[in-house]
């Protein structure tokens, strides 16, 4: 049996609804803006439940064009901003935080592969900005306790949820807790269109409209320009896809969330070697990755290839060890819990276009290499 980690063939199996859609934008011709893109908007920000969403380009210039609105990044010299995040993350993290002209300050990660909250107060220094949880993984981060410590020493939290759409902490809604939430729509996550694209939300007006600036070449009107900026807009065309997937999203993150459960069941048993995160009900994780931490990864890594399950390794090197984070002055050692995950975590296959025997059949794979 062969069990794969990408879904996008059986997902988009009939593309003809979508299809006959774009025709219409075509016969429009409204390929920049336009009204395609805020309706999108407007469904995206009633389905996160923030007043405002504003389409740009990708996850990550919703990362860096929230950086930018916030004046973050403009620093110079001994007075450069920093921003916390954690070193187990997408690149595009800290790819926003550098680009935008700022300094990243590492924190290490929990149990559960998130910002270890416990860990931020130390990090802060006078020059600290902002501080950049990310949700990932479909994680939520321990935002209670986060905000305290952000509204203490008075810093924006900009929240990196660009893989937990439809993700909750406490009853809140992942994205909608800092000043902005940034969101990806990249074919890999869970509302994923037919190309890049991203989106900012927000509840503060002031922010939107900065936002809307800042995408759109600073534009206030076609000969109006309120300074110089960037041209990050959402594709209408990735807002038609867009629009015609939201409402599946419910459906894709319960499934997902389900077969987790299913998974989690199906290795209990086998905690001599497999050590599942601790999953507080106080918190909705929707699994855009499937994680564990395991014994003989390598090992169970080749296993499962030669087996049929595609699994991967997300990530093998933390980004405080990258070549590109030389400048940041951090060695091994420095963050622990994230180097430890970095040497023995596994992600398998848990979207929600898998059958109950793939899933079965995962189980079995991952029970048979230790038993
Ligand atoms: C995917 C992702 C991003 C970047 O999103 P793009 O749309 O690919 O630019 C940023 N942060 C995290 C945690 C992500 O998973």
């Amino acid at each position: 049996m062969k069990v794969p980690y990408g879904y996008l063939s059986r997902q988009f199996s009939n593309p003809t609804p979508i299809l006959d859609q774009i025709k219409e934008l075509v016969s429009e011709g409204d390929f920049t803006l336009g009204k395609k893109l805020e309706k999108f908007e407007n469904e995206f920000s009633n389905f996160i439940g923030s007043k405002y969403a504003i389409g740009v380009g990708s996850g990550t210039d919703a990362l860096f064009l929230s950086l930018k609105a916030l004046g973050i990044g403009d620093g110079k010299g001994y007075k450069k901003d920093e921003v916390i995040t954690t070193a187990n993350t997408f690149v595009a993290t800290v790819g926003s935080i550098e680009t935008a002209g700022a300094r990243t300050r590492f924190v290490d990660c929990n149990e559960k592969y998130v910002m270890d909250v416990n860990k931020v107060e130390e990090a802060i220094t006078e020059k600290t900005k902002a501080i950049m949880p990310v949700h990932y993984s479909g994680q939520p981060v321990e935002m209670d306790k986060l905000l305290k410590i952000a509204n203490k020493y008075n810093l924006y939290i900009i929240e990196d949820a660009c893989c937990a759409i439809d993700a909750e902490v406490d009853g809140k809604r992942c994205g909608t807790i800092g000043i902005t939430g940034a969101f990806s729509l990249h074919p890999q996550k869970n509302l994923n269109v037919w190309s890049d694209g991203g989106v900012i939300v927000t509840n503060d007006s002031k922010m939107k409209e900065k936002l809307h600036l800042l995408r759109n070449h600073g534009m206030k009107d076609r000969d109006h320009y309120a300074f110089y900026a960037y041209n990050s807009r959402l594709d209408p065309l990735q807002a038609i896809v867009g629009s015609h997937l939201l409402p599946d999203v419910k459906w894709i993150t319960n499934k997902r969330i389900e077969i987790a459960q299913k998974i989690d069941k199906g290795l209990e048993d086998l905690k001599e070697y497999i050590q599942i995160p601790n999953r507080p009900l106080n918190e909705r994780r929707v699994y855009h990755m499937y994680m564990l931490l395991v014994q003989d990864r390598d090992k169970l890594y080749n296993y499962l290839l030669k087996n049929g399950v595609d699994a991967k390794i997300h990530y093998p090197i933390p980004l405080h060890l990258q070549e590109a984070s030389k400048h940041l002055n951090y060695q091994e050692g420095d963050f622990p819990t994230a180097e430890y995950q970095a040497k023995n975590i596994i992600s398998l296959p848990a979207h929600q276009h898998l059958t109950d025997e793939e899933v079965d059949y995962t189980i079995e794979m991952v029970r048979k290499f230790y038993l």
